[in-house]
C-alpha cells in the first residue's frame, strides 16, 4: 500500500505483520491521501484528520500502556514523513514529541535517568522550533555554542543536567523571540502542529528540487508517520543503528551497518559521534545482535530482496524501526541477485528485478571512486557514461598525435564532426560546450564507449586563441581534465578512476535475462570493432550500420566529396566507382564479424554538405587564393559554388534520406553492390554469410520504398546475389509513415523504428538543439521531466510506434519490427517497446547488456 501509505508507512506496517507487534514499537499513518488534500486546500487540514487522528492516538497510548503528555509516565511519539519513493533527509522529522515542562519530570522519575530526560526535552524543543517554526538552525547551534561556553566543555555530551535544563530555557526564549509565540506545551497542539510541518516540508523548496531531479511528481504528497519512541540513549545497553541484510557496497553476505551506544537514531546518522561498525554489535549486545541477525534474514526473505533497516536497542531489548530495499551500487544489486537464487531465496526472474538495469552502465565503464572528492567545474549534459581524465586537446588532430606519443587526452570541442571521430578514438574522453544527448558527440562517444559530457554551457571553447573559459578559470591546451559523462560533470581535479570488471556474477545474471527476455537485443555498429565489442556484450545481430560513417575516414571523405563535387551522373559514378572497395571492405569486416546473424545496412542517410567543408571555412580560402592568387582558385570557388547549391535552410528535413537515393540513385547502387559483394566473399571464405536487411531511411511514401526496393533487388540480381538472405525494408521515422504504415508494410519486409529521427520530427524538437536549449527550463517549469531523446515520450511518440506497429502487422502480419534509435538502449522506453509488441530492440554496444536485462525485466512484467 505504498502508494497510499508512502515507502515507510507501508513497511512498517507490514514489518509489523511479519515481527509481531512486540518488535516495532506501536503507531499509525495518516496517508499522502490527506497531504495532497491539505494541498488542495491550501494548507488547510482536511475535515475529520483531527479526530482520527485523536482516534489513531489512543490505540496508540492504550498499546504502549502510556498516554501523550502524562505528567508521571509519558509516551513520547516520533512524527517522519514517508513518500512514496524514497526521498532521504528532504522531508521532515520531529522525535520527542509529548515533552512539556511537566512531562520531562515524569520521564526523568521513570526512567530514572533525569539527564536523558532533559536531553530529550531540550532536543525535541529545538526540532520543533527548527521544522515546525522555521527558527534558523544557526541560531540554535549558537544558543548550544553559548551553553557549552558557559559550561566549559566542548561536547554536547558533556553537558550536564543543570546545562540541559537551561538550555531548555533559552530555546524556549528563542521560540518566543522568533515566533511571538509560546512553545505549545499541549501535546495535542505539539502533534498537530507537527503533522503540518510534514506535509508542509513537501513543498520545500529542498524537496521540491529534489524530486525535479529525481522525476517524482509533485502531486504525490507525503505521509505521515507517527510512532511510539523508543530510546537508544538510555545508557550503556541501549543503541541506536543501521543495518543492512547484506554488505552494503559489495552485496556479500555479511551484513553491514553502523551503530553507537546510548545515541539516538539521528546521532548515527549526522556524523557528530563516529558510529561503530556494525559487526562489533556482537561483543557489545550479544543477544540483540542475534535477534538483528535472525530479523534481517526474515526481512530479506519475506521482502525477497536486500533490506536496509533502522534499529534501536532500548535497555537491552531490540526495536526495528523501519526497514526498506536498500540501494545499492551495481556490483552489489549483481553479487545480491546471484547469491539470492543459490541461496533459494528468490527465483532468477525474481532476482533480476532486483537490479536496476540503467545503473549497470557502472559495471562497464572506468568510474571516479566512489568516495572521489572533488570540485565540480561545470555540469553538461550526462551524454555518455563513465569517467575520464587527461590533458585538454582542443582539435582530433592533436588528440591524434597526442596518444601516438601515449599521452592521455580529453578532447573538448565547442562541437564536433564527421572531421573529429579519428579525435574520439585517440582521446579518454569528450567534453563539448554545445549539443545535448543526441548530438554528434554524444552518438559517437556512446557508439565507441567513451565518456563525454556535452553542453557544457557555462564552457567557451575559443579554438582561436587556443584556451577555454570557464566561469573565469582559464584553460589550456595541456591543462588536466577529468570528466564524468554518467554525472554530467567536469574538473580540473585528478580524480582517481575505478577499472569496470564484467565478473562471473554479471555474466550469469545476463545469461538468466537471456531466458526471461522475449525481445532480441541488437547493436547499432558501423565497424568490426564495434561489432566484435557488441558480440562480446551479447548482442544476436547488428539493428543498425550507419553507412555514412564508413565516408567519413580520412581516406575516404577526399573521395567523397569528389563524388559530391561531380556535376554529371558520370562523374560522380567514376567517384563512386572509387569508394566501391573501400565499402565493400568495410562490409566485409563487419560481415565476418556477424555471420549467420542478422545484420541490417541502412543506406546512406545525412544530408550530402555534411560531408562538405564548412561554408565559411571555403569563403576563407577563396578570399584568400583571390589575394595571394594561388593556383587553387578555380577550383575552390567551384568547391564553393557547390557547397552553397547542396546547402540547405532545415538541412535535417532536406535532401536526405530516400530522397537522397532517389535524386542520386548511383550512390544507392553503389552500396548495394559493395553490400552484396562483400556477403558473397565473405561466404566464400568463410561458409557463412550474415542475414542481410537492406534499410532504407528516411520513407514517407510508400512509392519512395517500391522505388527503392526494385533498384536494390535489380543491383542484387545484377550482382549475382540472388541466393543471398537477404531482405528489404525501411526506417520508420517521420509521423507519416507511422500513418500510413499499412501502405508501406504492403512493400517492407521489415520496419525500424528511427526514435531519434521519430521524436524530432513528431515533435518538431530539433535533436541537435533542443537539449542545450529549451529542455532544461522545461525541465525547471516542469513541463518535462526528461528529454523525450532519452526516454521515449509514450503519449505522443509513443503512440506514433503503437500505430505503426499495430496497422503495419495487420497489412503484413510476419512483418518484423524493431527499433534502432537511442531509445533502444533506455530500460523505460525497452519496456514500453515491448508492450508495442517489437521483435527485437538495437542499441550501442555498451548498452547491449543493460537492454538485456531490460528486457528481461519488462518480459517479466509483461508476463505478471
Ligand atoms: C533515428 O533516427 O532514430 C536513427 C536511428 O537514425 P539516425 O540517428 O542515424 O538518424
Ligand atoms: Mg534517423
Amino acid at each position: 500500500m505504498r502508494d497510499l501509505l508512502g515507502g515507510k508507512g507501508a513497511n512498517v506496517a507490514e514489518m509489523t505483520r511479519v515481527l509481531g507487534a512486540r518488535r516495532v514499537p506501536a503507531g499509525f499513518t495518516i496517508t499522502t491521501e490527506a497531504c495532497v488534500a491539505y494541498m488542495r486546500r491550501g494548507g488547510t487540514e482536511p475535515e475529520g484528520l483531527d479526530e482520527q487522528v485523536s482516534d489513531a492516538l489512543g490505540r496508540l497510548e492504550e498499546e504502549a500502556g502510556k498516554r501523550l503528555g502524562d505528567p508521571n509516565d509519558p509516551v513520547l511519539v516520533s512524527v517522519r514523513s514517508g513518500a512514496r519513493e524514497s526521498m532521504p533527509g528532504m522531508l521532515d522529522s520531529i522525535l520527542n514529541l509529548g515533552l512539556n515542562d511537566r512531562s520531562v519530570e515524569g520521564l526523568a522519575r521513570t526512567t530514572g535517568n533525569e539527564r536523558f530526560a532533559w536531553d530529550s526535552y531540550r532536543r525535541f524543543l529545538q526540532m520543533f522550533a527548527n521544522v515546525c517554526r522555521g527558527v534558523p538552525g544557526e541560531a540554535i547551534e549558537d544558543a548550544i555554542a553559548a551553553r557549552k561556553r558557559a559550561a566549559g566543555v566542548e561536547e554536547d555530551t558533556e553537558l550536564e543536567t543543570a546545562d540541559l535544563r537551561a538550555l531548555v530555557d533559552d530555546f524556549k526564549r528563542l521560540f518566543s523571540e522568533r515566533t511571538g509565540e509560546e512553545f505549545p506545551q499541549d501535546p495535542l497542539e505539539q502533534l498537530r502542529q507537527a503533522i503540518r510541518a510534514v506535509f508542509d516540508s513537501w513543498l520545500g523548496d529542498r524537496a521540491v528540487e529534489y524530486r525535479r531531479i529525481n522525476r517524482i511528481p509533485d502531486e504525490w504528497g507525503t505521509a505521515v508517520n507517527v510512532q511510539r519512541m523508543v530510546f537508544g540513549n538510555k545508557g550503556d545497553s541501549s543503541c541506536s543503528g543501521v543495518a543492512f541484510s547484506r554488505d552494503e557496497i559489495t552485496g556479500g553476505p555479511e551484513p553491514s551497518g553502523d551503530f553507537l551506544v546510548n545515541a539516538q537514531g539521528e546521532d548515527v546518522v549526522s556524523g557528530v559521534r563516529t558510529p561503530r561498525d556494525l559487526a562489533e554489535l556482537r561483543e557489545a549486545m550479544p543477544e540483540a545482535h542475534r535477534e538483528l541477525m535472525e530479523i534481517l534474514r526474515r526481512l530479506e526473505s519475506h521482502y525477497r530482496d536486500m533490506q536496509d533497516t533502522e534499529f534501536t536497542v532500548e535497555e537491552g531489548r531490540l526495536y526495528m524501526l523501519q526497514t526498506r530495499s536498500a540501494k545499492r551500487p551495481a556490483q552489489a544489486a549483481v553479487r545480491f541477485a546471484v547469491d539470492a537464487v543459490e541461496e533459494g531465496l528468490v527465483t532468477r526472474q525474481q532476482a533480476l528485478l532486483t537490479v536496476d538495469a540503467g545503473a549497470l552502465d557502472a559495471l562497464l565503464h572506468p568510474t571516479f571512486g566512489r568516495d572521489a572528492d572533488y570540485e565540480v567545474l561545470a555540469r553538461g549534459v550526462n551524454a555518455s557514461p563513465g569517467a575520464a581524465k587527461g590533458e585538454i586537446v582542443f582539435t582530433a588532430e592533436s588528440a591524434v598525435a597526442a596518444a601516438e606519443a601515449g599521452r592521455q587526452v580529453v578532447l573538448v570541442r565547442p562541437f564536433t564532426e564527421a572531421d573529429d571521430v579519428a579525435g574520439f578514438f585517440a582521446a579518454r574522453g569528450i567534453i563539448t560546450s554545445e549539443g545535448g544527448k543526441a548530438s554528434h558527440a554524444a552518438l559517437v562517444a556512446r557508439g565507441m564507449g567513451k565518456p563525454a559530457v556535452c553542453g557544457v554551457g557555462e564552457l567557451e571553447v575559443d579554438l582561436a586563441s587556443g584556451e577555454a573559459r570557464v566561469n573565469g578559470t582559464v584553460l589550456h591546451e595541456g591543462d588536466l581534465i577529468a570528466l564524468d559523462g554518467t554525472r554530467g560533470v567536469i574538473t580540473t581535479e585528478d580524480v582517481p578512476l575505478v577499472d569496470p570488471e564484467m565478473d562471473e556474477a554479471f555474466e550469469k545474471v545476463l545469461g538468466w535475462a537471456d531466458e526471461v527476455r522475449t525481445l532480441g537485443v541488437r547493436t547499432n555498429a558501423d565497424t568490426p570493432e564495434d561489432a566484435l565489442r557488441a558480440r562480446e556484450f551479447g548482442a544476436e545481430g547488428i539493428g543498425l550500420c550507419r553507412t555514412e560513417h564508413m565516408f567519413m575516414a580520412a581516406d575516404r571523405q577526399p573521395k567523397m566529396r569528389t563524388m559530391i563535387m561531380a556535376r554529371t551522373e558520370e562523374a560522380r559514378r567514376t567517384a563512386l566507382a572509387e569508394l566501391l572497395p573501400h565499402q565493400q571492405q568495410d562490409f566485409e569486416g563487419l560481415f565476418e564479424v556477424m555471420a549467420g546473424l542478422p545484420v541490417t545496412i541502412r543506406l546512406l542517410d545525412p544530408p550530402l554538405h555534411e560531408f562538405l567543408p564548412d561554408v565559411e571555412e571555403v569563403a576563407q580560402e577563396v578570399e584568400r587564393a583571390r589575394i595571394e592568387r594561388t593556383p587553387d582558385l578555380e577550383d575552390l570557388e567551384r568547391m564553393l559554388e557547390r557547397v552553397h547549391e547542396v546547402s540547405e535552410t532545415n538541412p535535417m528535413l532536406g535532401t536526405r534520406g530516400c530522397r537522397l537515393g532517389i535524386l542520386h540513385p548511383e550512390i544507392y547502387e553503389m552500396q548495394v553492390q559493395a553490400i552484396v559483394r562483400a556477403a558473397l566473399a565473405v561466404r566464400e571464405r568463410s561458409g557463412a554469410a550474415p542475414h542481410l536487411e537492406i534499410m532504407i531511411p528516411l520513407v514517407a511514401y510508400e512509392m519512395e520504398l517500391v522505388y527503392m526496393r526494385k533498384l536494390v533487388e535489380r543491383v542484387v540480381a545484377d550482382e549475382g546475389g540472388a541466393d543471398l538472405e537477404l531482405t528489404v525494408g525501411t526506417m520508420i521515422e517521420l509521423p507519416r509513415a507511422c500513418f500510413v504504415a499499412d501502405r508501406i508494410a504492403s512493400v517492407a519486409d521489415f520496419f525500424s523504428f528511427g526514435t531519434n529521427d521519430l521524436t524530432q520530427t513528431a515533435l518538431g524538437f530539433s535533436r541537435d538543439d533542443a537539449e542545450r536549449g529549451f529542455l532544461g527550463r522545461y525541465r525547471d517549469e516542469r513541463i518535462l521531466d526528461r528529454s523525450p531523446f532519452e526516454t521515449l515520450d509514450r503519449p505522443g511518440v509513443g503512440w506514433l510506434v503503437r500505430l505503426a506497429a499495430w496497422t503495419g502487422r495487420e497489412a503484413k502480419p510476419d512483418l518484423k519490427l524493431g527499433i534502432c534509435g537511442e531509445h533502444g538502449g533506455d530500460p523505460e522506453s525497452i519496456a514500453f517497446f515491448q508492450l508495442a509488441g517489437l521483435d527485437y530492440v538495437s542499441c550501442s554496444p555498451y548498452r547491449v547488456p543493460i537492454a538485456r536485462v531490460a528486457a528481461a525485466q519488462a518480459a517479466a512484467r509483461d508476463g505478471e
